[in-house]
């Protein structure tokens, strides 16, 4: 007995324009930092949105929305927050691969950022 796997993306397909019928094209687009698989009529520009991509987009929107609250613990002579799994283990899916390095910033009074990017796409 065999199982299938159905692997097959339908990005792999040929797909029409709705519009005017021309053969689309792959490309890449992004938004927010976030990058989409998408379809471009190169006659017309009607543009396709991988819908697996806009699955993530809209997890991605949803996390982007909500607010966490942390707790500061000082540690030796650092201060410590820990950052949410899910948000983590989000940016996993997406990178598929993290370092844990990270880039540190104090970007304006009462704000810090980290840099999850910075470091790994060198
Ligand atoms: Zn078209």
């Amino acid at each position: 007995m065999y199982v299938y796997i159905n692997m097959t993306d339908i990005f792999d397909n040929t797909i029409l324009c709705n519009k005017c019928n021309t053969k689309m094209k792959k490309a890449q687009a992004t938004k927010n930092g976030f990058l989409f698989r998408v379809v471009v009529c190169p006659k017309c520009n009607e543009k396709l949105i991988h819908p697996l991509d806009k699955q993530e987009y809209n997890k991605f929107i949803n996390l982007k929305n909500k607010e966490f609250k942390v707790k500061m613990r000082l540690v030796g002579n650092s201060y410590t927050v820990s950052i949410p799994k899910e948000i983590v283990s989000f940016m996993n899916e997406q990178e598929k691969i993290m370092d844990n390095m990270v880039k540190l910033c104090f970007e304006e009074m009462g704000r810090l950022s980290l840099n999850f990017n910075e470091l790994n796409r060198r």
